[in-house]
Order: C-alpha cells, then structure tokens, then sequence
C-alpha cells in the first residue's frame, strides 16, 4: 500500500544519532525524501547512506546554518539536542547560551526558513522534539529545561499561525530513551555515585516513569510519523508525552 507521504520530503536535524536517525529511518520508510542534518559528519553520511537519503552537516549553534539548508521541504522535525548538567550557580553561561542556541534559535530560523514553502502549497508538518522537560523541571538543567519550555511554547505559536495555512506543529515529549545522549548520562552518573549503570537506570532514570523501562527511540519516531500523516490533521500545538507515565503523576 503506498504511504500518504510517499513524494514528500523532510528536513530532520540531528539526524544522524539516536532519535532523530530513527524518525529519518522511519519517513524514508513511508517514502519520503530525507535531508539528514547534522554536525557529526561521518554520522549524517552513514544515515544518509542507510535511508537514501541527502546528508547535510553543520552546526546549527551557527545563526547562519539554517539559512544554508533547503527551505523547500513538506515536514521538518526539530531533533537536534545536547545536555549540560550543573547547578545553577555553576552552570556555565557560554553552555546555557548554546543550548538555548541549538534547541531554541535555530527551530525558530529552520521555521522561518521551511514556514513559506509549507505555506505556498497549503500543507506542512513540523514536529518539535521537546522533553518531559518541556512539562516539567528536573534540578541541575536549567538550560535544557529553559530550553525545552520555549520549544513548547514556540511550537503553540506555530500550529495558531501555520493553521489557516494546511500547516500542523506539534511536540513529541519523551522521557529517558536509550540513546547515545542518555548512555552518556547513565555512565557519567554511575562514575559520580559509585554505583553500576544498571543502579542508576533503576534508581534515578526510571524512579519517576510508572513504566519501568527506557523508552526506545522507534517508539518515539513511529509517533512522529503519525503526527506527519493523515489521521493527526486536527492534531496541533499539543505536546504528546512518550513518557511511561512520567508526567500523569
Ligand atoms: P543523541 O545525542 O543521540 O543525538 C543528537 C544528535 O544531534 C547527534 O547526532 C548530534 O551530533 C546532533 N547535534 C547536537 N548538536 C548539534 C548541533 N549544534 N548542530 C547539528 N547537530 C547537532 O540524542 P537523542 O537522545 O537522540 O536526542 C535527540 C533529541 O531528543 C534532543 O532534542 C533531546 O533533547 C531529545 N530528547 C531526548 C531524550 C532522551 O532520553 N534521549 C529524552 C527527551 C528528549
């Protein structure tokens, strides 16, 4: 059966690791044409290889990245992520303005950028992937949590406006998915408690979701995917939580 997305093509930023290669996979697999971006060169070649892709690298801490990628496409996911964690009385500023630089400024301007396409053809999708931490706050991740809460926000703002233009936007929120990312924070958490990687999946990663496990980054992208299709046409400016349960206590 051909997907009602077959022909279309997406822009989807940090794809080359963890959630964002699996949203890549997962378009392409609906027939959709994917431009891979990311900073990691050898990561977005080797994406762009599996999917068929077109791989694009930068930096998109750049203000003048988005400007050089395509503006010319159907959906565009804003994945692209990094974390720093610190109290706030340490937390470096130089670190706190990159995050908000990566997560906040440049989904703003690859909007900017893709909004008149989607608009001139009367159909767009753009998918924010924001957090638990869009929802709510953890301590010692104030840049992530600022930045996340203003992806939520500017993601509103784009489903009002892109409404009477064919255009969605939404946010998908996880909570801890097993990705590169979170394998960091796991073996930095375990060296700084003493404990094994397993103790500090099930004591700290998985105290506060009902669900027991980590999330996986398929499940995260198979909800992107419907988010892109048909059957979420009057789905918008709402945040989905992929969460195990996270957020309902
Ligand atoms: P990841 O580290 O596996 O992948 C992130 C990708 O983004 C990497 O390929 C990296 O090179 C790229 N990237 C980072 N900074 C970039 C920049 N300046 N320019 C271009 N590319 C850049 O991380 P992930 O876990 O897949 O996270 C993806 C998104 O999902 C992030 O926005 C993250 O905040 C969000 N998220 C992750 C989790 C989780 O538990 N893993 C939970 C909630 C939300």
């Amino acid at each position: 059966m051909t997907s009602e997305l077959a022909g279309k093509t997406a822009l989807v930023t940090g794809a080359g690791s963890g959630i964002g290669r699996a949203c890549a996979r997962v378009l392409a697999d609906a027939g959709v044409k994917v431009h891979v971006v990311d900073r990691d060169a050898e990561a977005a070649v080797r994406v762009a290889g599996e999917i068929g892709g077109t791989e694009h690298v930068v930096d998109l801490a750049d203000p003048l990245a988005p400007g050089s990628l395509p503006g010319a496409v159907d959906i565009l996911v804003n994945n692209a992520g990094l974390q720093e964690i610190a109290p706030i009385h340490e937390f470096p500023p130089e670190r706190f303005a990159l995050l908000q630089r990566v997560m906040v400024t440049a989904p703003f301007l690859l909007m900017r950028h893709c909004l008149p396409h989607m608009y001139a053809q009367g159909w767009g999708r753009v998918v924010n992937i924001s957090s638990v931490h869009g929802l709510r706050a953890s301590a010692y991740k104030v840049a992530y949590v600022t930045a996340k809460h203003a992806l939520e926000g500017m993601s509103k703002v784009a489903a009002l406006e892109g409404a009477e233009h064919g255009v969605t936007s939404n946010c998908v929120s996880p909570g801890y998915v097993r990705t590169p990312l979170v394998e960091h924070q796991i073996a930095a958490q375990a060296k700084a408690h003493g404990i094994t990687p397993e103790e500090v999946v099930d004591q700290v990663f998985l105290q506060r979701p009902a669900i027991k496990r980590l999330v996986e980054a398929e499940e995260v992208a198979a909800l992107v995917r419907w988010l892109c299709g048909d059957a979420a046409r009057s789905v918008t400016g709402v945040s989905l939580p992929v969460d195990g349960g996270w957020t309902a206590q």
